[in-house]
């Protein structure tokens, strides 16, 4: 447990902030801040809480998001183990110059009762250019090692919240 008196931004007083660990102060946890006191807190996520959210990131199928951007028609599984192994690539060519292992973001897959087979998930970027901007974009994939060709691929959007259009990539 990490337990620190810092100043609030904005009224100035001192107060705890829990950094860690089982919750243990007197406050509410959800106004757990670094940066304002509970009261502080309390008033802005009150006051936020009226706003209406209007945008916001989510991820969705590949195939549900090539209306909102036709070149996503060429994200294939082939297109994914493309970039991973290109990923891999990039992570050996670092790992010469660094005396620590290589680093690699493993995801809980599922295992197949019937055939034992353990499915295989992740994460890759690519970066494309869309209307003089450059854009990361984040694909998560799944597959079963024995049906690569069926991955299910998804990818970071913004969408509008009220009527669920994409209206962009997730930024
Ligand atoms: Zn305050």
């Amino acid at each position: 447990m990490d337990i620190r008196i810092v100043i609030c931004s904005h009224c100035g007083k001192e107060y705890e902030w829990q950094a860690s660990g089982s919750w243990a102060l007197e406050t509410p946890k959800k106004y757990n801040s670094d940066k304002y006191c509970p009261d502080c807190q309390k008033a802005i996520m009150d006051t936020l809480e009226k706003i209406p959210i209007l945008f916001k990131n989510k991820s969705v199928n590949v195939e549900d998001a090539v209306k909102f951007d036709s070149s996503l028609s060429q994200v294939t599984p082939q297109y994914i183990f493309e970039l991973i192994k290109r990923e891999e690539e990039k992570a050996k060519e670092r790992q010469k110059s660094s005396m620590f292992p290589i680093m690699k973001r493993v995801f809980a897959g599922l295992v197949n009762c019937e055939t034992g087979e353990s499915s295989i998930a992740g994460e890759v970027t690519d970066s494309i250019i869309k209307n003089y901007r450059s854009i990361n974009r984040q694909f998560f994939y799944s597959y079963w090692p024995s049906k690569p060709e069926e991955m299910k691929i998804s990818i970071s959007v913004r969408i509008e919240t009220e009527t669920g259009n994409i209206v962009d990539y997730a930024r």
